[in-house]
Protein backbone atom coordinates (compact mmCIF):
# COMPACT_ATOMS: atom_id res chain seq x y z
CA UNK A 1 0.00 0.00 0.00
CA UNK A 2 1.17 3.70 -0.62
CA UNK A 3 2.11 5.90 2.38
CA UNK A 4 3.01 8.80 1.82
CA UNK A 5 1.27 11.95 4.24
CA UNK A 6 0.19 14.72 2.33
CA UNK A 7 1.17 17.12 4.55
CA UNK A 8 5.04 15.90 3.80
CA UNK A 9 3.93 16.33 0.17
CA UNK A 10 2.92 20.48 0.93
CA UNK A 11 6.51 20.93 3.18
CA UNK A 12 8.07 19.22 0.13
CA UNK A 13 6.78 21.31 -1.91
CA UNK A 14 7.25 24.43 -0.59
CA UNK A 15 10.91 23.72 -0.02
CA UNK A 16 11.79 22.85 -3.61
CA UNK A 17 12.29 19.51 -2.65
CA UNK A 18 9.25 18.23 -4.73
CA UNK A 19 7.21 19.39 -7.96
CA UNK A 20 3.37 19.49 -8.33
CA UNK A 21 3.38 17.94 -11.47
CA UNK A 22 5.70 14.89 -10.69
CA UNK A 23 3.77 14.50 -7.90
CA UNK A 24 0.37 14.32 -10.11
CA UNK A 25 2.24 11.82 -12.49
CA UNK A 26 3.03 9.53 -9.65
CA UNK A 27 -0.81 9.53 -8.20
CA UNK A 28 -2.01 8.98 -11.72
CA UNK A 29 0.65 6.50 -12.07
CA UNK A 30 -1.00 4.44 -9.30
CA UNK A 31 -4.40 5.24 -10.83
CA UNK A 32 -3.67 3.59 -13.92
CA UNK A 33 -2.59 0.67 -12.36
CA UNK A 34 -4.81 -0.04 -9.69
CA UNK A 35 -8.25 1.70 -10.88
CA UNK A 36 -9.22 -0.70 -12.97
CA UNK A 37 -9.13 -3.33 -10.55
CA UNK A 38 -10.21 -1.82 -7.56
CA UNK A 39 -13.43 0.79 -9.39
CA UNK A 40 -12.82 3.06 -6.45
CA UNK A 41 -14.03 6.32 -8.96
CA UNK A 42 -17.65 7.35 -10.57
CA UNK A 43 -15.43 10.03 -12.57
CA UNK A 44 -12.02 10.96 -12.84
CA UNK A 45 -10.65 14.37 -14.41
CA UNK A 46 -8.25 13.70 -17.53
CA UNK A 47 -4.34 13.75 -17.19
CA UNK A 48 -4.42 16.82 -19.36
CA UNK A 49 -6.56 19.06 -17.42
CA UNK A 50 -4.85 17.91 -14.16
CA UNK A 51 -1.59 18.52 -15.50
CA UNK A 52 -2.72 21.87 -16.07
CA UNK A 53 -3.81 22.78 -12.53
CA UNK A 54 -0.30 21.38 -11.32
CA UNK A 55 1.18 23.35 -13.70
CA UNK A 56 -0.55 26.30 -11.76
CA UNK A 57 0.46 24.78 -8.66
CA UNK A 58 3.87 25.00 -9.83
CA UNK A 59 3.91 28.59 -10.46
CA UNK A 60 2.09 29.17 -7.08
CA UNK A 61 5.16 27.92 -5.35
CA UNK A 62 7.56 30.02 -7.20
CA UNK A 63 5.56 33.21 -7.03
CA UNK A 64 5.66 31.93 -3.00
CA UNK A 65 1.97 32.56 -2.81
CA UNK A 66 0.60 29.17 -2.81
CA UNK A 67 -2.88 27.93 -0.73
CA UNK A 68 -2.73 25.94 2.38
CA UNK A 69 -3.41 23.17 -0.05
CA UNK A 70 -1.92 24.28 -3.57
CA UNK A 71 -1.24 21.01 -5.91
CA UNK A 72 -3.21 18.27 -3.72
CA UNK A 73 -5.52 15.72 -5.38
CA UNK A 74 -8.33 15.22 -2.91
CA UNK A 75 -10.76 12.68 -3.86
CA UNK A 76 -14.41 13.96 -3.00
CA UNK A 77 -17.30 11.38 -2.39
CA UNK A 78 -20.14 11.76 -5.22
CA UNK A 79 -22.61 12.45 -2.86
CA UNK A 80 -20.88 16.06 -2.63
CA UNK A 81 -21.74 18.60 -4.93
CA UNK A 82 -19.58 19.87 -7.86
CA UNK A 83 -20.66 22.31 -10.57
CA UNK A 84 -17.64 20.74 -12.62
CA UNK A 85 -18.43 17.06 -12.55
CA UNK A 86 -21.20 14.51 -12.48
CA UNK A 87 -22.92 14.19 -8.71
CA UNK A 88 -24.68 11.13 -8.73
CA UNK A 89 -24.89 10.04 -5.07
CA UNK A 90 -24.21 6.40 -6.88
CA UNK A 91 -28.00 6.09 -8.07
CA UNK A 92 -29.45 5.83 -11.15
CA UNK A 93 -31.73 8.83 -9.90
CA UNK A 94 -29.61 11.22 -10.33
CA UNK A 95 -27.28 9.73 -13.09
CA UNK A 96 -25.47 12.37 -15.35
CA UNK A 97 -26.76 15.23 -12.95
CA UNK A 98 -24.44 18.34 -12.42
CA UNK A 99 -25.17 20.59 -10.04
CA UNK A 100 -25.39 24.45 -10.93
CA UNK A 101 -23.52 24.72 -7.47
CA UNK A 102 -20.94 23.39 -5.15
CA UNK A 103 -21.07 22.63 -1.90
CA UNK A 104 -19.23 25.12 1.12
CA UNK A 105 -16.59 22.19 1.15
CA UNK A 106 -15.59 22.33 -2.31
CA UNK A 107 -15.53 25.93 -2.72
CA UNK A 108 -13.21 26.14 0.54
CA UNK A 109 -11.09 23.35 -0.72
CA UNK A 110 -11.00 25.18 -4.56
CA UNK A 111 -9.69 28.27 -2.70
CA UNK A 112 -7.20 26.57 -1.23
CA UNK A 113 -5.74 25.35 -4.10
CA UNK A 114 -6.60 21.73 -3.88
CA UNK A 115 -7.35 19.69 -7.13
CA UNK A 116 -10.19 17.88 -6.80
CA UNK A 117 -9.25 15.44 -9.90
CA UNK A 118 -12.51 13.06 -9.07
CA UNK A 119 -15.60 11.49 -7.50
CA UNK A 120 -15.88 8.54 -6.03
CA UNK A 121 -18.21 5.53 -5.63
CA UNK A 122 -20.53 4.95 -2.23
CA UNK A 123 -23.80 3.03 -1.44
CA UNK A 124 -26.66 4.78 -3.34
CA UNK A 125 -27.53 7.74 -1.28
CA UNK A 126 -24.92 6.69 1.23
CA UNK A 127 -27.37 4.32 2.59
CA UNK A 128 -25.00 0.55 3.43
CA UNK A 129 -21.74 -0.20 4.62
CA UNK A 130 -20.24 -2.24 1.81
CA UNK A 131 -20.37 0.22 -1.60
CA UNK A 132 -21.83 -2.75 -3.15
CA UNK A 133 -25.88 -0.54 -3.04
CA UNK A 134 -23.76 1.69 -5.73
CA UNK A 135 -25.93 1.69 -8.89
CA UNK A 136 -23.06 1.44 -10.97
CA UNK A 137 -20.62 -0.93 -10.10
CA UNK A 138 -19.16 -1.93 -6.70
CA UNK A 139 -15.50 -1.02 -5.45
CA UNK A 140 -12.60 -3.31 -4.50
CA UNK A 141 -10.53 -3.41 -1.09
CA UNK A 142 -6.77 -2.80 -2.53
CA UNK A 143 -5.81 -4.61 0.60
CA UNK A 144 -7.83 -7.89 -0.70
CA UNK A 145 -9.72 -7.81 -4.21
CA UNK A 146 -12.40 -10.00 -3.05
CA UNK A 147 -13.51 -7.83 0.14
CA UNK A 148 -15.50 -4.97 0.43
CA UNK A 149 -13.52 -1.62 1.24
CA UNK A 150 -16.66 -0.29 3.48
CA UNK A 151 -19.19 2.02 3.01
CA UNK A 152 -20.76 3.78 1.65
CA UNK A 153 -17.50 6.17 1.72
CA UNK A 154 -15.37 3.45 0.39
CA UNK A 155 -14.64 4.52 -3.16
CA UNK A 156 -12.83 7.56 -1.16
CA UNK A 157 -11.04 5.21 1.33
CA UNK A 158 -10.04 2.73 -1.54
CA UNK A 159 -9.02 5.49 -3.40
CA UNK A 160 -6.72 6.58 -0.34
CA UNK A 161 -5.44 2.73 0.16
CA UNK A 162 -3.68 2.50 -3.32
CA UNK A 163 -2.73 5.86 -3.65
CA UNK A 164 -4.50 7.39 -5.68
CA UNK A 165 -5.50 10.79 -3.98
CA UNK A 166 -3.42 12.96 -1.39
CA UNK A 167 -7.00 13.08 0.85
CA UNK A 168 -9.99 12.63 0.40
CA UNK A 169 -13.57 13.56 1.49
CA UNK A 170 -16.58 11.35 2.59
CA UNK A 171 -19.90 11.90 4.56
CA UNK A 172 -20.82 10.30 7.99
CA UNK A 173 -24.11 9.48 9.05
CA UNK A 174 -23.72 6.10 10.27
CA UNK A 175 -20.26 5.40 10.47
CA UNK A 176 -19.84 5.83 6.40
CA UNK A 177 -16.21 7.26 6.70
CA UNK A 178 -15.22 5.49 10.28
CA UNK A 179 -16.04 1.83 8.55
CA UNK A 180 -14.04 2.32 5.47
CA UNK A 181 -10.96 3.83 7.29
CA UNK A 182 -11.14 0.41 9.37
CA UNK A 183 -11.00 -1.61 6.30
CA UNK A 184 -8.39 -0.16 4.59
CA UNK A 185 -6.01 0.93 6.76
CA UNK A 186 -6.54 4.71 6.62
CA UNK A 187 -8.20 7.75 9.21
CA UNK A 188 -11.11 8.89 9.30
CA UNK A 189 -12.87 11.43 11.53
CA UNK A 190 -16.85 12.29 11.95
CA UNK A 191 -17.04 15.23 13.34
CA UNK A 192 -19.03 17.22 15.69
CA UNK A 193 -22.52 17.87 14.39
CA UNK A 194 -22.33 21.48 12.87
CA UNK A 195 -18.84 21.71 12.57
CA UNK A 196 -18.82 21.47 8.57
CA UNK A 197 -21.56 22.87 6.60
CA UNK A 198 -23.33 20.45 5.35
CA UNK A 199 -24.60 22.64 2.24
CA UNK A 200 -24.31 20.91 -1.16
CA UNK A 201 -24.18 17.41 0.60
CA UNK A 202 -26.95 15.15 -1.07
CA UNK A 203 -28.84 14.16 2.43
CA UNK A 204 -29.66 11.01 3.11
CA UNK A 205 -30.30 11.93 7.79
CA UNK A 206 -30.13 15.84 8.01
CA UNK A 207 -29.60 15.53 11.99
CA UNK A 208 -27.06 12.51 11.70
CA UNK A 209 -24.86 13.36 9.26
CA UNK A 210 -21.52 15.84 8.52
CA UNK A 211 -19.37 15.62 5.59
CA UNK A 212 -16.12 14.49 6.68
CA UNK A 213 -12.22 14.40 5.98
CA UNK A 214 -10.46 11.29 5.26
CA UNK A 215 -6.55 10.62 4.78
CA UNK A 216 -3.83 7.98 5.78
CA UNK A 217 -2.48 9.60 8.42
CA UNK A 218 -4.00 11.84 11.57
CA UNK A 219 -2.04 15.38 10.69
CA UNK A 220 -3.47 14.82 7.26
CA UNK A 221 -7.14 14.52 8.28
CA UNK A 222 -6.25 17.35 10.78
CA UNK A 223 -5.38 19.69 7.86
CA UNK A 224 -8.44 19.00 5.42
CA UNK A 225 -10.89 19.06 8.89
CA UNK A 226 -8.61 22.91 9.24
CA UNK A 227 -10.26 23.61 5.97
CA UNK A 228 -13.59 22.65 5.59
CA UNK A 229 -14.81 23.55 8.88
CA UNK A 230 -16.27 26.03 10.43
CA UNK A 231 -20.27 28.57 10.29
CA UNK A 232 -21.46 28.89 6.79
CA UNK A 233 -24.55 30.87 6.63
CA UNK A 234 -25.81 28.47 3.84
CA UNK A 235 -26.31 25.81 6.62
CA UNK A 236 -28.56 26.88 9.43
CA UNK A 237 -27.35 23.52 11.31
CA UNK A 238 -23.38 24.70 11.16
CA UNK A 239 -22.33 26.25 14.52
CA UNK A 240 -20.47 29.75 14.06
CA UNK A 241 -18.03 29.77 16.22
CA UNK A 242 -15.50 26.48 16.80
CA UNK A 243 -12.31 25.65 18.19
CA UNK A 244 -10.17 24.84 14.87
CA UNK A 245 -7.20 22.45 15.00
CA UNK A 246 -4.00 23.21 13.61
CA UNK A 247 -2.49 20.42 11.76
CA UNK A 248 1.02 21.87 12.17
CA UNK A 249 0.81 22.13 16.00
CA UNK A 250 -0.50 18.97 16.58
CA UNK A 251 1.26 16.95 19.30
CA UNK A 252 0.79 13.71 20.78
CA UNK A 253 -1.11 14.05 24.51
CA UNK A 254 1.06 12.93 27.05
CA UNK A 255 0.04 9.74 28.22
CA UNK A 256 -0.54 10.01 32.05
CA UNK A 257 -3.28 12.76 30.76
CA UNK A 258 -5.53 10.19 28.55
CA UNK A 259 -8.29 8.39 30.30
CA UNK A 260 -9.69 5.89 28.04
CA UNK A 261 -13.20 4.37 28.89
CA UNK A 262 -13.88 0.88 27.78
CA UNK A 263 -17.15 -0.79 27.81
CA UNK A 264 -16.29 -4.17 27.93
CA UNK A 265 -19.77 -5.79 27.56
CA UNK A 266 -19.77 -3.85 24.54
CA UNK A 267 -16.76 -4.90 23.24
CA UNK A 268 -18.09 -8.98 23.51
CA UNK A 269 -20.11 -7.96 20.42
CA UNK A 270 -16.91 -8.38 18.23
CA UNK A 271 -15.00 -11.16 16.50
CA UNK A 272 -12.43 -12.16 19.42
CA UNK A 273 -9.56 -10.88 16.72
CA UNK A 274 -10.88 -6.75 17.16
CA UNK A 275 -11.78 -7.08 20.82
CA UNK A 276 -8.38 -8.18 21.11
CA UNK A 277 -7.15 -5.18 19.11
CA UNK A 278 -9.02 -3.12 21.46
CA UNK A 279 -7.25 -4.48 24.49
CA UNK A 280 -4.11 -4.53 22.50
CA UNK A 281 -4.10 -0.64 22.60
CA UNK A 282 -5.46 -0.36 25.75
CA UNK A 283 -2.84 -2.21 27.47
CA UNK A 284 0.11 -0.28 25.85
CA UNK A 285 -1.94 3.36 26.24
CA UNK A 286 -2.26 1.86 30.26
CA UNK A 287 1.45 0.51 30.00
CA UNK A 288 2.57 4.22 29.17
CA UNK A 289 0.53 5.77 32.19
CA UNK A 290 -2.85 6.40 30.58
CA UNK A 291 -5.84 5.57 32.84
CA UNK A 292 -7.97 2.81 31.59
CA UNK A 293 -11.79 2.49 33.32
CA UNK A 294 -14.79 0.22 32.78
CA UNK A 295 -18.14 1.96 31.95
CA UNK A 296 -21.37 0.39 31.34
CA UNK A 297 -23.18 2.42 28.30
CA UNK A 298 -26.54 1.56 29.91
CA UNK A 299 -28.64 3.10 26.77
CA UNK A 300 -26.27 2.83 24.05
CA UNK A 301 -25.95 -0.33 23.25
CA UNK A 302 -29.96 -0.12 22.09
CA UNK A 303 -28.66 2.78 19.60
CA UNK A 304 -29.15 0.25 16.36
CA UNK A 305 -33.16 0.15 16.07
CA UNK A 306 -32.91 3.75 17.15
CA UNK A 307 -30.57 5.17 14.72
CA UNK A 308 -32.23 2.90 12.04
CA UNK A 309 -35.60 4.20 12.86
CA UNK A 310 -34.89 8.14 12.95
CA UNK A 311 -32.37 7.11 9.58
CA UNK A 312 -35.28 5.80 7.23
CA UNK A 313 -37.41 8.14 8.15
CA UNK A 314 -35.56 11.17 7.57
CA UNK A 315 -33.95 9.27 4.54
CA UNK A 316 -38.14 9.10 3.46
CA UNK A 317 -38.86 13.04 3.80
CA UNK A 318 -35.34 13.84 2.08
CA UNK A 319 -35.82 11.69 -1.24
CA UNK A 320 -39.22 12.38 -1.44
CA UNK A 321 -37.90 15.17 -4.00
CA UNK A 322 -37.36 12.51 -6.82
CA UNK A 323 -40.22 12.51 -8.80
CA UNK A 324 -38.89 11.55 -11.93
CA UNK A 325 -39.38 15.28 -13.14
CA UNK A 326 -36.95 17.68 -11.95
CA UNK A 327 -33.94 15.37 -11.71
CA UNK A 328 -32.08 13.82 -14.77
CA UNK A 329 -34.18 10.29 -14.22
CA UNK A 330 -37.57 11.25 -16.15
CA UNK A 331 -40.52 8.99 -15.61
CA UNK A 332 -42.64 7.65 -18.05
CA UNK A 333 -46.69 7.39 -17.96
CA UNK A 334 -49.42 9.77 -18.98
CA UNK A 335 -50.59 11.08 -15.53
CA UNK A 336 -48.67 12.33 -12.97
CA UNK A 337 -48.84 9.48 -10.74
CA UNK A 338 -47.60 7.27 -13.60
CA UNK A 339 -44.71 9.18 -14.06
CA UNK A 340 -43.78 9.52 -10.24
CA UNK A 341 -44.35 5.79 -10.06
CA UNK A 342 -42.50 4.83 -12.51
CA UNK A 343 -39.20 7.32 -11.94
CA UNK A 344 -39.54 5.86 -8.52
CA UNK A 345 -39.43 2.23 -9.35
CA UNK A 346 -37.03 2.16 -11.94
CA UNK A 347 -34.53 5.01 -10.41
CA UNK A 348 -33.97 3.55 -6.67
CA UNK A 349 -32.20 0.51 -6.04
CA UNK A 350 -33.83 -2.14 -3.73
CA UNK A 351 -32.09 -0.66 -0.41
CA UNK A 352 -33.02 2.68 -1.14
CA UNK A 353 -37.03 1.73 -1.50
CA UNK A 354 -36.90 -0.58 1.46
CA UNK A 355 -35.71 2.42 3.50
CA UNK A 356 -38.41 4.85 2.22
CA UNK A 357 -41.15 2.37 2.81
CA UNK A 358 -39.91 1.77 6.17
CA UNK A 359 -39.49 5.38 6.78
CA UNK A 360 -42.43 5.96 5.75
CA UNK A 361 -44.02 3.47 7.68
CA UNK A 362 -42.56 4.55 11.11
CA UNK A 363 -43.83 8.56 10.28
CA UNK A 364 -47.57 7.19 9.71
CA UNK A 365 -50.12 7.95 11.54
CA UNK A 366 -50.88 5.64 13.84
CA UNK A 367 -47.16 4.11 14.26
CA UNK A 368 -45.40 7.52 14.71
CA UNK A 369 -45.30 7.52 18.70
CA UNK A 370 -45.06 4.02 18.99
CA UNK A 371 -41.44 4.12 16.29
CA UNK A 372 -40.84 7.60 15.66
CA UNK A 373 -40.98 9.70 18.84
CA UNK A 374 -39.88 6.73 20.61
CA UNK A 375 -36.47 6.42 19.05
CA UNK A 376 -36.38 10.67 19.06
CA UNK A 377 -36.73 10.04 23.05
CA UNK A 378 -34.63 7.07 23.31
CA UNK A 379 -31.78 8.89 21.16
CA UNK A 380 -31.76 12.12 23.56
CA UNK A 381 -30.95 9.02 26.47
CA UNK A 382 -28.47 8.00 24.44
CA UNK A 383 -27.11 11.21 23.36
CA UNK A 384 -26.95 12.41 27.18
CA UNK A 385 -25.15 9.20 28.37
CA UNK A 386 -22.33 9.69 25.76
CA UNK A 387 -22.30 13.64 26.67
CA UNK A 388 -21.35 12.36 30.75
CA UNK A 389 -19.50 10.11 29.62
CA UNK A 390 -17.20 11.93 26.98
CA UNK A 391 -16.93 15.01 29.50
CA UNK A 392 -14.58 12.28 32.01
CA UNK A 393 -12.84 10.42 29.25
CA UNK A 394 -12.47 9.22 25.63
CA UNK A 395 -14.52 6.19 24.70
CA UNK A 396 -12.34 3.22 23.07
CA UNK A 397 -14.17 1.00 21.11
CA UNK A 398 -14.00 -1.56 17.69
CA UNK A 399 -14.98 -0.05 14.83
CA UNK A 400 -16.69 -2.85 13.03
CA UNK A 401 -17.93 -6.09 14.73
CA UNK A 402 -16.07 -7.97 11.49
CA UNK A 403 -13.01 -8.46 9.11
CA UNK A 404 -13.69 -6.94 5.88
CA UNK A 405 -16.34 -9.51 4.70
CA UNK A 406 -16.21 -10.41 1.12
CA UNK A 407 -17.70 -9.43 -1.99
CA UNK A 408 -21.80 -10.30 -2.10
CA UNK A 409 -21.47 -11.88 1.83
CA UNK A 410 -23.75 -9.86 3.80
CA UNK A 411 -25.51 -7.96 1.16
CA UNK A 412 -28.19 -10.53 0.57
CA UNK A 413 -29.06 -9.87 4.37
CA UNK A 414 -29.87 -6.43 5.21
CA UNK A 415 -30.08 -7.03 9.17
CA UNK A 416 -26.58 -8.74 8.60
CA UNK A 417 -25.77 -5.38 7.10
CA UNK A 418 -27.01 -2.83 9.28
CA UNK A 419 -25.26 -4.83 12.76
CA UNK A 420 -21.96 -3.53 10.93
CA UNK A 421 -23.16 -0.26 12.35
CA UNK A 422 -23.28 -1.10 15.81
CA UNK A 423 -20.31 0.95 17.71
CA UNK A 424 -20.17 3.90 15.12
CA UNK A 425 -24.02 4.94 14.94
CA UNK A 426 -23.59 6.25 18.62
CA UNK A 427 -21.24 9.07 17.88
CA UNK A 428 -23.78 10.68 15.38
CA UNK A 429 -26.59 9.97 17.86
CA UNK A 430 -24.95 11.60 20.30
CA UNK A 431 -23.45 14.76 17.64
CA UNK A 432 -20.07 13.97 18.92
CA UNK A 433 -16.70 13.61 17.37
CA UNK A 434 -15.60 10.26 16.47
CA UNK A 435 -11.97 9.19 15.13
CA UNK A 436 -10.62 5.89 13.37
CA UNK A 437 -6.93 4.83 13.24
CA UNK A 438 -5.29 1.83 11.94
CA UNK A 439 -3.87 -0.15 14.94
CA UNK A 440 -3.37 -3.63 13.40
CA UNK A 441 -3.42 -6.07 10.10
CA UNK A 442 -4.66 -9.50 10.90
CA UNK A 443 -4.33 -11.93 8.03
CA UNK A 444 -3.26 -9.20 5.62
CA UNK A 445 -6.59 -8.06 6.37
CA UNK A 446 -6.58 -3.71 8.40
CA UNK A 447 -8.15 -3.22 11.58
CA UNK A 448 -8.85 0.20 13.12
CA UNK A 449 -9.88 1.42 16.09
CA UNK A 450 -12.54 3.94 16.82
CA UNK A 451 -11.54 7.30 19.60
CA UNK A 452 -15.04 8.87 20.71
CA UNK A 453 -14.76 12.52 22.12
CA UNK A 454 -16.60 15.54 23.79
CA UNK A 455 -18.45 17.79 21.38
CA UNK A 456 -15.66 20.33 19.65
CA UNK A 457 -12.85 17.33 21.27
CA UNK A 458 -11.85 16.91 17.75
CA UNK A 459 -8.28 18.05 18.29
N1 LIG B 1 -24.33 2.03 7.23
C1 LIG B 1 -25.13 3.09 7.75
C2 LIG B 1 -26.40 3.23 6.97
O1 LIG B 1 -26.55 2.56 6.01
C3 LIG B 1 -24.36 4.38 7.74
C4 LIG B 1 -24.25 4.98 6.41
C5 LIG B 1 -23.64 6.34 6.44
O2 LIG B 1 -22.96 6.73 7.39
N2 LIG B 1 -23.92 7.11 5.42
O3 LIG B 1 -27.26 3.99 7.29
Amino acid sequence: MKGWEATRVLQDYMRGDLDPVDHVMMVYDNIRRWEPRVNAFIEIAGEDVVYEYAYNAREQYKSGEPGPLEGLLVAVKDNISTSFSVTTAASRMLDGYIPPFDATVVSRLCGAGAIIHGKTNLDEFAMGSTTENSAFFPTRNPWSLDRVPGGSSGGSAAALAYGGADLALGSDTGGSVRLPAAYTATVGLKPTYGHVSRYGLIPYANSLEQISPMARSVRDVALLYSLISGGDPLDATSLKRIRGVDPWSLKPAEPETIRVCIDYKLLEGAESVISSEVLKIAGWLEAQGASVEEVELKYSRHALPVYYTLAFAEASSNLARYDGILYPFKGEGGRWEDTVLDARSRGFGLEVKRRIIMGVYVLSEGYRDEYYLAATKARRLIRDEILEVTRRCVLLTPVSPVLPPRLGERIKDPLKLYLMDVYTITANLAGVPALVQPSGIIDGLPVGIQWVGYRGGEE
